[in-house]
């Protein structure tokens, strides 16, 4: 049998000798059969070395929201190529990024700039602690801020190592780490308010800030439960902690105002992170002016060499100026296309009798396949997931999809593009028959 991706797993050989690993981002060794290696895209099409085509979910984890290359964008970099990348000091360019998320997003009063969430994540913590004096950040299990020491804290805890559902144990993945910082941290459940309130009021007082993403889309894709983001405001409210919605993903796939305008929350602090850019390494911080005050005395320091580079401005300024012209429709349309593909996958999960529960607002989802005797219905936390997901035969579907040209996420997400139409999810729902087909025999 000939081997169709040949040429991805000699490169990924050769790579064995000059890149630890092979790879340059821990989740990229899970790719099965093997880390592949793109040559092109366009759309929402990639061409991997081999010649390979599929229709692309990954869609750069959820960062081209525009698809691959657009045409637009690719202009706007290249002529700010010509005039200049980098030139560490300000721009005009700047100031039109920053005033486009002024425009969109009601609580966004001022901005910073840097090149990647995990950044602005630590950006964000630090203000709060600047601002508030105050020592303890409360996260919740599952959801991911970044591969930061501080970000990483609570994400995919083992569970031998969970501890209570009432006392969730601070846990970060990584060695490394500097142990103080767990203690920075209070871990608490997602999407229960009353456990939430009492996690709250254990720590009373000490609280600088909770961040959460609004859409648990690192986890299973898992809506806010109702009142759950009333009662996070409600309690910063009281604290004088600062509510620090994590909108990496959500920001403007959600609509023009993200996942605060969809779901109806005004926060003191975003970060955005992924879509802003479209591909390119861009990442920003909003909020009121008030709480920016610290920063603008520089009495807590936020720097970076390459921050507010022009490239990535002229990228950005492109991306927003294209939510913008799509006003109202989006993200009605996106969310439609995105339905369609769940309903679809679900239906043909059925045909074939494969366990599999797609979960999610449609702008991106989840497919969480259900272990052996697990009970149907929604995912409703982490542990949850962790104790109805089957990962290893998810692996196995998710493997068929690639050969048959649909590529989804590793751990289950399929991100949404703003270039998919009717036909790609009919094609797209073709070819996950053959696949669904092929792993169910
Ligand atoms: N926050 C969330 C919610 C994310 O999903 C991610 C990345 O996936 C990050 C932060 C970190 O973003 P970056 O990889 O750009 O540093």
């Amino acid at each position: 049998m000939t081997d169709r991706f040949a040429k991805s797993r000699s490169l990924f050989e050769r790579a064995q000798n000059s890149i630890a690993g092979g790879i340059n981002s821990g989740i990229r060794k899970m790719e099965q059969p093997v880390p592949l290696y793109f040559a092109r895209g366009s759309g929402s099409r990639l061409w991997d070395v081999d010649g390979n085509e599929c229709i692309d979910f990954q869609t750069g984890q959820g960062a081209l929201l525009f698809g691959h290359a657009p045409e637009g964008m690719a202009e706007a970099i290249s002529a700010q190529v010509r005039l200049g990348t980098h030139w560490a000091a300000q721009s005009e360019l700047e100031i039109d990024v920053a005033e486009r998320l002024q425009a969109m997003i009601p609580s966004v009063e001022r901005v910073r700039f840097n090149n990647s969430a995990t950044e602005v994540v630590l950006s964000a913590l630090r203000l709060a602690r600047g601002l508030t004096g105050k020592p303890l950040v409360l996260k919740f299990e599952g959801h991911y801020h970044g591969w930061s020491d501080e970000g990483l804290v609570g994400f995919a805890p083992p569970p031998d190592k969970w501890g209570t559902e009432e006392e969730p144990t601070r846990l970060h993945p990584s060695k490394g780490v500097i142990p103080e910082v767990l203690d920075q941290f209070v871990v608490a459940r997602w999407n229960d308010p009353e456990h939430l309130r009492r996690r709250v009021d254990q720590y009373r007082g000490r609280i600088a800030a909770i961040i959460f993403e609004p859409a648990l889309c690192n986890t299973s894709c898992i809506e806010p439960a109702p009142g759950l983001l009333s009662t996070i405001r409600e309690l910063c409210d009281r604290e004088g902690a600062l509510m620090i919605a994590d909108e990496t993903i959500t920001g403007f796939r959600f609509g023009p105002s993200g996942a605060q305008g969809y779901y109806d929350f005004s926060p003191d602090l975003t970060i955005f992170g992924k879509a802003i850019g479209g591909g390119v390494p861009f990442a920003a911080l909003g909020g009121r002016t008030r709480i920016f005050e610290p920063i603008i005395r520089g009495e807590v320091v936020h720097a970076g060499t390459l921050n507010a580079n022009p490239l990535c401005l002229s990228a950005s300024r492109w991306c927003l100026d294209q939510i913008l012209a799509l006003g109202k429709e989006h993200p009605t349309g996106l969310q439609c296309l995105g339905n369609k593909l769940m309903e679809g996958l679900e239906r043909l999960a059925h045909e074939y009798a494969i366990p599999l529960h797609p979960q999610g607002p449609g702008l991106v989802f989840h497919t969480a396949m259900l272990k052996p005797g697990a009970a149907p219905g929604p995912i409703r936390d982490y542990r949850d997931c962790v104790q109805r997901h089957d990962a290893p035969r998810w692996a196995h579907l998710r493997r068929c999809l690639l050969e048959h040209g649909v590529r989804a996420i590793e751990r289950g997400l399929w991100f949404m593009n703003l270039t998919l139409t009717e036909a790609d999810i009919e094609t797209t729902l073709t070819r996950a028959t053959a696949a669904f087909a092929q792993h169910a025999a």
